[in-house]
């Protein structure tokens, strides 16, 4: 049975306030949505999600597991080129409620690092890219359009101990919760039950949830092409959790 609804109810926001569950645009006519996508860098999968964002010009937020970083360097690369923004998601999918918060603390810190280095060795090489391409003024192959690195987090499993969430949030992270969940990896939804957990659920400035996983990518591969052309034909953009958000 699924404990979770798709949609956010009132009260685990009110539960707890500090962490994000939606984003207010700015303008309040601005059509505005926020797409997330947790467990990655995944061969093929991220790279599929990264040139459908493309082809929408949409951007998003990639809350990363730091051994994924570790194994795919290329592909958290290719992340940041397209100019999305970077979260932590833990650095082998702890489960909060399970662990110890000095444990868990502890896992947190070890993707923030193997994130931030991948983060440094990238912004490295654009710089000396950008002198390169400067001094011959050739067309710029690498395209990084915003700079990408905030301090967000979200807990795996949506699971996060009070002692674990307050700690986060001490070290200046932004607990980025989600109003509409897709449920992509669950194995018994239906692709369409997926697309309509999603179409049924958001308003301006939800923060939606995919996952860029073996496991999601049938409902995914399926349903965020819809969710794309479906919110770009009502003129929504998408746009990726970055420090303005919190001004
Ligand atoms: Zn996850």
């Amino acid at each position: 049975m699924r404990l979770v609804p798709s949609k956010t109810p009132w009260l685990f926001k009110k539960l707890f306030p500090n962490y994000i569950w939606e984003l207010s645009p700015n303008n309040k006519n601005d059509k505005v949505l926020y797409l997330t996508f947790d467990d990655g860098p995944t061969p093929d999968i991220t790279e599929w999600t990264l040139n459908l964002l493309k082809k929408y010009k949409a951007k998003a937020t990639f809350f990363c597991i730091g051994n994924n970083v570790e194994k795919h360097p290329e592909i958290f690369n290719a992340i940041i080129k397209e100019g999305h923004s970077i979260g932590n998601h833990t650095n082998t999918h702890v489960e909060g409620w399970r662990t110890k918060t000095e444990d868990y603390l502890e896992d947190f810190k070890k993707a923030e690092i193997i994130i931030e280095k991948a983060y440094n060795k990238f912004s490295e090489a654009l710089k000396k890219h950008e002198l390169v391409s400067n001094s011959k003024t050739q067309h710029s192959e690498i395209v990084n359009t915003q700079p990408s690195f905030t301090n967000l987090f979200r807990p795996p499993f949506g699971q996060l101990k009070n002692s674990q969430g307050k700690a986060l949030i001490k070290l200046g992270y932004k607990m980025i919760m989600w109003s509409v969940i897709s449920f992509d990896w669950e194995q018994y939804i239906s692709p369409e039950k997926c697309l309509n957990n999603v179409i049924k659920n958001t308003n301006s400035g939800s923060i939606i949830v995919f996952h860029d996983s073996v496991k999601a990518s049938v409902n995914m591969e399926y349903t965020l092409p819809k969710v794309l052309d479906y919110y770009s034909k009502k003129g929504f953009r998408f746009e990726a959790i970055t420090a303005s958000n919190f001004n």
